[in-house]
This record gives structure tokens, sequence and C-alpha cells, in this order.
């Protein structure tokens, strides 16, 4: 019964292509056997070469484009960008977010069979470019001076990088200024395959609406060469800098902070607004990258909340809160839950800077603490979920469809599981209204959606 592959590993084939995979790649078919092949757009005629032939797909090498989509721009060192982290460098950002936005419509139609879902336009930024307020870069050395950039691809190479185009420009001056006084004072780079040498990672973090800088210095031992130098020159080349921390991470381990965090100069945290709300960022806390389009996310989550001050709200997934306060302002009561404990104490922490009394917050798995709650009596109005790129634990959504909150707000960073857990919920008795789909990371394949659905009885129920 098998289907003979009608292409082999070395074969140099002309193509046209269809459509672009999730992570970018396009896709051409050759007699309906499709092939991935990096960097070609839908459109497109090109030849490539075969790489890899499996049974039921294949991989291919770009060797010549014939004809270009309009979508093209050229950029140069094509591959490099994208694997620093810019895989869709390579189309126009109107193209961009024509193709997120497609991505999300049929994935919902295929996964969720939601083929009349109303989906918006896509939500995009004015300026795509230098948005990112947080960058963790490694650091390596070539012929005595430090390098800072990324990983080559499969491989353990470092790749200098002055600019990286989606970072603001203070986290580029910071990762380059520190890059150049630790080179200076003669810091040496840690090497994996031996475990010694003292600077791994460069970190740098940005309160783009207060103008306050972190740095974060992660070495491989406690002391640092130099440190008293280093803090000075630091506090002298960053006028911005308002904290500068030290983290040791002594393990043979590609993660990149270890467990000791001291404060080197200055204060433990900086601070942050989305919308009027303030947020305390430590070195290890988790914060949206995208400031601008954070805001454009949250202000539609909190307009499909839909809230009039009477609700009780329950926030899933809560991270630090940045959701749940941002709904408090219009809710009753909103309550909180989230599997990592220290963003639980971040979340309590930022509602007390706030000065908001209607935000409580837990610790624990969503699919755990909600049933727990239902089962006490508790219930919500509103139900905010915001799940990792897994989607929502099964028995969570059953307890949804039990406990019935009139509405649901998903917002989900992959829409492939959203379009799952859309049709689950669809099956249990909600409807999903509106789609919105919004760019949170210009340059690369990820799309942020947030949608709404309310509770409707199932026909015949
Ligand atoms: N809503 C937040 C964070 C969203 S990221 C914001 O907008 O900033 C998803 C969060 O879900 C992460 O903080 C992660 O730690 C948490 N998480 C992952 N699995 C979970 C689970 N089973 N139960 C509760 N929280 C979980």
């Amino acid at each position: 019964m098998n289907k003979t592959i009608p292409v082999k590993r070395n074969d140099y084939i002309d193509v046209i292509f269809e459509d672009l995979t999730h992570d970018g790649a396009g896709v051409a078919k050759v007699e309906g056997y499709p092939l991935f092949v990096p960097n070609g757009l839908p459109g497109e005629k090109a030849k490539v070469k075969v790489i890899k032939a499996n049974k039921g797909y294949g991989f291919g090498r770009l060797i010549e484009l014939y004809e270009k989509s309009p979508d093209r721009v050229e950029i140069p060192e094509v591959e490099l960008h994208k694997y620093g982290g810019c895989q869709l460098e390579h189309i126009s950002y109107e193209g961009q977010l024509k193709y997120k936005e497609n991505q999300v419509r049929q994935v919902l139609a295929r996964i969720g069979k939601l083929e009349d879902v109303k989906v918006h336009p896509i939500l995009g930024m004015d300026n795509p470019w230098h948005y990112r307020n947080k960058a963790q870069v490694p650091v390596g050395q070539k012929e005595g001076k430090l390098i800072a950039g990324f990983f080559k691809p499969r491989s353990h190479e470092i790749v200098d990088t002055d600019e990286s185009l989606i970072q603001l420009s203070e986290i580029n001056e910071a990762v380059q200024a520190v890059k150049e006084i630790a080179s200076e004072l003669g810091l040496s780079a840690y090497q994996e395959e031996s475990h010694k040498g003292d600077l791994r990672h460069i970190m740098a973090r940005y309160g783009k609406q207060t103008g306050e800088l972190m740095v974060v210095i992660v070495t491989r031992t406690a002391d640092i060469p130099q440190k008293n130098k280093l803090v000075e020159e630091i506090v002298a080349r960053l006028p911005k800098v308002k904290s500068i921390v030290h983290n040791v991470n002594s393990k043979r381990t590609n993660v990149i902070l270890g467990e000791k965090t001291k404060v080197l100069w200055g204060t433990e945290v900086i601070y942050d607004y989305i919308g009027d709300v303030k947020f305390a960022i430590s070195a290890l806390s988790f914060y949206q990258v995208n400031p601008v389009q954070t805001k454009v996310l949250y202000d539609k989550a909190l307009e499909y909340a839909g809230l009039s001050g009477d609700e009780s709200v329950i926030d899933a997934y809560c991270g630090i809160g940045t959701i749940s306060l941002f709904l408090a302002q219009k809710a009753k009561k909103v309550f909180g839950v989230e599997v990592v404990a220290e963003a639980i104490e971040d979340a309590k922490r930022n509602a007390e800077l706030n000065g908001i009394t209607n935000a409580e917050f837990a610790a624990g798995e969503a699919e755990v603490v909600i049933p727990k709650w239902y089962k006490d009596g508790n219930t919500a109005d509103v139900l905010v979920v915001d799940p990792p790129r897994k989607g929502c634990d099964e028995t969570f959504l059953q307890t949804i469809i039990e406990m019935k909150p009139k509405k649901v707000v998903y917002v989900s960073c992959n829409p492939a599981t959203l379009a799952r857990d859309l049709r689950i919920l669809e099956d249990g008795g909600y409807k999903t209204v509106e789609v919105q789909p919004v760019d949170m990371f210009p340059q690369t394949t990820h799309v942020e959606v947030v949608s709404v659905l309310i509770f409707k009885e199932k026909a015949g129920s």
C-alpha cells in the first residue's frame, strides 16, 4: 500500500510554493507530496534541491528563484537572520500580517471546524522593528575579544551581533556596552566543553514607559574578576541603568539563569507600566516582551470580558498577574491562578504596588485549583485563560463546561491548540463569537490570538 515517493535525495526539481508552514518554510507539492523549503514564499517559482525524502513529506533547499513574490524583501544573509530569531524577515511586514491572519483562519477551520467564526483583521505594529524589551545573549570569545550574539543552528558557535533589529535600541546598547567593558577588563567567556571561563550570558531588560534599565551578568562562578570596575564602567556608560544584578550559573547546562542572584548596584527591580498598571520586574520575573502590543492585546481581552463592575473573574495561567490587574480595575473581584509560585508572589506584590485590593492569587495548576474551587461552590462570571503553547488541560476544559461562566476569554500563543480547545468548548455549549489575532512578535512566526466565547445551551439539551 506504500505510496511511492515522487522525489529522492539530491534531486533538483522545479516547484511552485503554495503555502507557508507554521515555522515560516515554503511548502511545495510534488504530485501531492509536500516538500518543505526554508525561504520559499507562496506564489514563487524556484529550483530546489531535495535534502531529505521521508515517507509522507520531504525537505529541500532553495537553489534558484525564477519568480519572486511581491511580498519578498531582500535582506543580506537571510539564513543568519532567521536563526537570530527573525524567521519572517524576508517577507514584507504587510505580507507577514497577511500570512499570520491566514494561518489563524485556516487552523480554526481545519482543526477547530470553525469555518464561520468571525476573525478580525490582525492588529499589527506601526513600526515592527526594535520592539523587544528583553535580551539574553550568550557570550563567546574570538581572537582574544569577547563576542555576543546567537548560536549558529545545530552548533555551539556564536555569531557576534552588533545590533538585533527586533530589540529596543536601549537593549542593544546595553548588550554592546557590557560586552565591550568586559572585554576591556579581560574577562573570559564561558566555554561549554571545558566548563571554564567567566561570562556566560549578558541579559538586559528595559521598562519602556519608565526608561529604567536592568543589566544582568551571568557568570559561572560567584566571583567576577574586576567586579567593581565592571560595575563602575556600566554605570558610567549606560545612564539609564537602575539595576545591575549578578546571577551565578555554575552548572553544565544550556539553561541560561542559575539559582543565585545578587544585586551588585542599584535596585533589585525595575518598573514598567502597561496602561495605568505598574509592574515591578526582577531579573527572574516573567514579563511580556513587546510592551506596545501587550497593551493592545490586554485592551482587547478587557473589551471582550465586557465588565460592568459586578463580575467575579478568574484569570487562569495568570503569570505575574498582568491580565488580572488589568481586569481588576473593571471587575468586582479577580482570582488569578498560576503554577509558578514566584510569579504568584510577584502578582501579589504588583497588586499592592497599585493599591489593587480586589485581586487574589493562588499558586497551583489551573486544572487542579479551579475544579476544587468549583467543587467548593465558587464560580465566576467571566473566565480568562492564557495558557502556554500546549493549550488547556482537558480536565480543566471539562470543568469550564460544567461551571458555565457566561463568558470565556481565551488568549492564545498557539492557534493550533486554541482551535482544538475551542472545539471542545463549542461541543460543551459555548459559541466562539469573535477572534482577534494580534502581532506580538513581528519578524518571527509567532502569532497571538484573543477570542471570546459565550455560553449557549447545546441544541436539544
Ligand atoms: N497571563 C500572563 C502569563 C501567560 S504565559 C501574561 O499575560 O503575562 C502562561 C503562564 O501559564 C505561564 O506563567 C506559566 O507558568 C503558566 N502555566 C503553565 N502551565 C500551567 C498550569 N497547568 N496551571 C497554571 N498555570 C500554568
